[in-house]
């Protein structure tokens, strides 16, 4: 579904990613775990060309993302992203901020949308939350509103960047509860994570990355038990 080949990405004379290369089917749950300073944020942002890559190929349902003709805005129609901070809309209900893009980027009439962002409230567990506003929620409950957010937009793919960091501990679970179950229906993400209960549980794949390079990868089972690279040995010491 997504196919990276030999990306790369400079900051000025900063390389950031290195020759990275990682082919995620549909339907696949993929982890990335690894150090800050890595280069895990600036994987998912060239992904969805937040940020530019330097060079390489990132291929979305066999087409590239980085040739000129692509519509990117169809990309991101298609494959939403769910940041560390959830930034919803302050003024508007939580209802409304789930609505949004729907309205604005498919035409959706308005009523259908509303009852729209109802089902996906219920789904993260907030349906009773539709009509206040956002600063009157917990952290986890506005991470919670952000993934109704993006699931408005039917995607078919979902980037998680650290989405439960931001968050006190005691919010963490509400949230993994809800990527949980958005895995077991089948929706392909890439999450980076520093949950590595999640990792264990839920990634059908874990990668570990570190300077910019993916160091090593393979079922959770296996990196979280036996890891064969020093780095991921190290890393992996150091917070289990
Ligand atoms: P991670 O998400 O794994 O913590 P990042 O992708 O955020 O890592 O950052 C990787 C490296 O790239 C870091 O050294 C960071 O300082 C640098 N970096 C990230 N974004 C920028 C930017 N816009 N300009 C310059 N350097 C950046
Ligand atoms: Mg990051």
């Amino acid at each position: 579904m997504i196919k990276i080949s030999h990306l790369s990405k400079k900051f000025g004379n900063l390389e950031v990613l290195k020759d990275i290369n990682l082919d995620i089917e549909e339907g696949e749950v993929v982890c990335i775990i690894g150090p800050s300073g890595s280069g895990k944020s600036t994987f998912l942002r060239c992904i969805n060309q937040l940020e530019n890559p330097t060079g390489g190929i990132v291929e979305y349902e066999g087409k590239n993302l980085l040739d000129k003709k692509c519509d990117i805005r169809k990309f991101r129609e298609e494959v939403g992203m769910v940041f560390q901070r959830f930034n919803l809309f302050p003024l508007k209900t939580v209802a409304e901020n789930v609505m949004m893009a729907p309205v604005l980027t498919k035409h959706m009439n308005k009523e259908e949308a509303h009852k729209k962002a109802l089902e996906l409230l219920d789904k993260v567990g907030l349906k009773d939350k539709a009509d206040v506003y956002p600063n009157t929620l917990s952290g986890g409950q506005q991470q919670r509103v952000a993934i109704a957010r993006a699931l408005a937009m039917e995607p078919k793919a979902l980037l998680f960047d650290e989405p439960t960091s931001a968050l006190d501990p005691e919010l963490v679970g509400d949230v993994l509860d809800v990527m949980k179950s958005l895995a077991k229906e089948g929706m392909t993400m890439i999450v980076v994570t520093h949950e590595m209960g999640f990792a264990r549980d839920v990634a059908d794949r874990v990668i570990f990355m570190a300077d910019g390079y993916v160091v090593e990868e393979g079922k959770p089972e296996r990196i979280f038990t036996a890891p064969k690279e020093r780095r991921t040995q190290t890393f992996l010491s150091r917070i289990l």
